[in-house]
Order: structure tokens, then C-alpha cells, then sequence
């Protein structure tokens, strides 16, 4: 299971692993959309699915059954240092990480590839740049691993 990506001017990329912020990027007020859960189920035949959330609207909690992710709850102040050192522990330069908070920042800068979601609920200033790829939604980001593609040609040198 994996994601080889070979981008014209880039090093090659062997993508393993995606970690996903819950709240504003996965879901919308704290939903999960049907059409979302039924391409996250599909990409997790090509890349282990990570959902790192502090849980605040009590979401996790009710999506084990939904979808074919493992959920990492995260506590503590400090939830941008764990999800980068998550990302970190998992080696950053097989994930491709996921985002739309200003806390995902530092874990999308580390990650062989980085997503900044606008969604519904916005994205973070800080978390866009910290991305290589901005998408209008979140579902546009697990038909990129499906047609990889779209991925290559965004970003080629
Ligand atoms: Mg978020």
C-alpha cells in the first residue's frame, strides 16, 4: 500500500501515510459528509489513514464505525507541536498531511506533501503557507491520491 509519485523537478515521492485534521477539514460543523466517508473508505487502499483531532465537538467519538481510519485524539495546549510530532514519528516524508487550522501549520511545512482546506469553515492564513497545495474541499483532496495526476500536474517545477 502506497503512492509513488514521481514530480517533474522534485525528488520521488513514496507517499504511505496520510494524517487528517478532523474539525473543519474532514467534516463541517462537526458532520461528516456521506460522499466524503465513502472517498476517504476508497483511499484507504492506497495510504494508511491517520484522524488527529482534539476532539472538541465530540466528533471522533462517533466515527470509529464510519470510516477505515485510525483516530488519534491529541490533549494539552500545545496540539500543533503533537501533530507535527506525530507526523515526525510516522516519518514526514511518506505522509501527506492535512489541514485547515493554524495548529496543522507546522505539520503540513513537515510532511512530503501538505494540504490547506478552505472548506466551509475557512483555513488559516498560516496553515496555507504552510502548504503545497490549497483545495476548495476536502473531497478534492482524496480524488487527488485517486488521480494522481491532478497531484503531479499541480505540482511540477
Ligand atoms: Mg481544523
Amino acid at each position: 500500500m502506497a503512492l509513488y509519485l514521481e514530480i517533474p523537478g522534485r525528488e520521488k515521492i513514496n507517499l504511505s501515510k496520510m494524517v487528517l485534521d478532523l474539525n473543519g477539514t474532514l467534516t463541517t460543523d462537526g458532520k461528516l459528509q456521506p460522499s466524503t466517508a465513502a472517498l476517504l473508505n476508497e483511499v484507504s487502499g492506497i495510504l494508511t489513514l491517520y484522524i488527529m483531532t482534539a476532539d472538541t465537538l465530540g466528533t471522533a467519538a462517533r466515527m470509529h464505525k464510519e470510516v477505515k481510519a485510525i483516530i488519534k485524539t491529541i490533549s494539552g495546549d500545545n496540539t500543533s507541536f503533537h501533530k507535527a510530532e506525530f507526523v515526525r514519528s510516522l516519518g514526514a516524508d511518506e505522509v501527506i498531511a492535512v489541514g485547515n487550522g493554524d495548529n496543522d501549520a507546522e505539520m503540513l511545512r513537515l510532511s512530503a506533501i501538505g494540504i490547506a482546506v478552505l472548506g466551509q469553515e475557512g483555513c488559516s492564513a498560516r496553515a496555507m503557507l504552510s502548504a503545497d497545495i490549497v483545495v476548495n474541499d476536502i473531497n478534492d483532496v482524496f480524488n487527488m491520491i485517486l488521480k494522481p495526476q491532478r497531484l503531479i500536474a499541480t505540482l511540477r517545477k
